[in-house]
């Protein structure tokens, strides 16, 4: 019998992948939890059925939410990571021996116990020494926060369910006060495709542009993801993601990367046309 892994993304549309097997499923507190092992995309993470990461294609998404905000300060040395429980976001901060101190808030202990057992090459770094791990809901520990840290990365699920909190004002206001001078907050920013996304895109980026000076979007091609097109969201109190990206310090450290480069993160601020017309009345 043939297994098949599908996630719709509009009523209409949906993406299916050959499955060889499941590794695992459990229902934990706040969700669903499968991974799945495929001949296409390698194993992959669901949550509630959507689409979290590919051993084939999490090396976009991970090297473009670490690389780009540590090429404008590489010298951070603290970082909060709000969701990541696959370790993906993690792995790529231990690579910059500048990193001292990662906080790690992840709201589903079960998330991380599973990538650890089933997803090594994603979640390898997680036993770092310089990760802490906190198991609470991002919005409540980040409250807690003042000028802490120089660089928070919100590696979320989408905006409803447990991760419905990390898309607030409110939230997005305690990552302000948690940042220092020169931090940078950057965010995964759902897609400019289908409509749903589109408007989680302008609703959370209108959110960050009216709590952060600098706030602008940038963009990767996921396959796994809906349509493809994925954006991140670069925000600071005043660091700029081209005019101050440091590009001769962060090619001197020759991190061996397979998408990101520093030409690239110039690009990926250049959004198509339909994309600026979507966010022209939204800042
Ligand atoms: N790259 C993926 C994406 O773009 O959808 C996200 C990957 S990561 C697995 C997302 C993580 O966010 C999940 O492990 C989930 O448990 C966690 N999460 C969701 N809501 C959260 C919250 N309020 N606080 C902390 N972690 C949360």
């Amino acid at each position: 019998m043939s297994l098949t892994f599908t996630e719709m993304h509009t009523p209409r549309v949906g993406l299916s992948i050959a499955v060889q097997r499941q590794l695992c499923c459990e229902q934990s507190e706040f969700q669903r939890i499968e991974i799945f092992e495929s001949e296409e995309f390698g194993r992959f993470l669901t949550l509630d059925g959507y689409m979290m990461c590919t051993e084939k294609d999490e090396f976009i998404y991970h090297e473009m939410m670490v690389h780009v905000p540590m090429a404008v300060n590489p010298s951070a040395r603290r970082v909060l990571v709000i969701g990541g429980g696959d370790g993906g976001a993690v792995r790529e901060l231990c690579r910059y021996p500048s990193v001292g101190h990662i906080d790690l808030v992840e709201i589903d202990r079960r998330v991380v116990e599973l990538c650890a057992q089933h997803l090594p090459a994603i979640s390898s770094a997680l036993n770092d020494p310089r990760v802490t791990m906190h198991f609470q809901d991002g919005l409540r520990f980040v409250r807690g926060c003042e000028n802490e840290y120089d660089l928070i990365l919100v590696d979320s699920t989408d905006p409803f369910g447990p991760g419905e909190g990390l898309f607030t004002r409110e939230f997005y206001g305690h990552c302000f006060k948690a940042l220092n001078a020169d931090g940078i907050m950057v965010n995964q920013n759902e897609s400019p495709f289908y409509e749903d996304d589109v408007k989680a895109m302008q609703r959370a980026h209108q959110r960050i542009a009216a709590t952060f000076p600098v706030c602008r979007l940038y963009q990767a091609h996921i396959p796994s993801y809906p349509s493809g097109h994925w954006m991140f969201g670069f925000a600071s109190k005043g660091l700029h993601p081209i005019r101050n990206m440091q590009t001769e310090s962060w090619n001197s450290l020759h991190l061996a990367t397979r998408y990101y480069n520093t030409n690239l993160h110039r690009a990926s601020f250049a959004l198509p046309t339909y994309v600026e017309e979507l966010m022209k009345d939204v800042e």
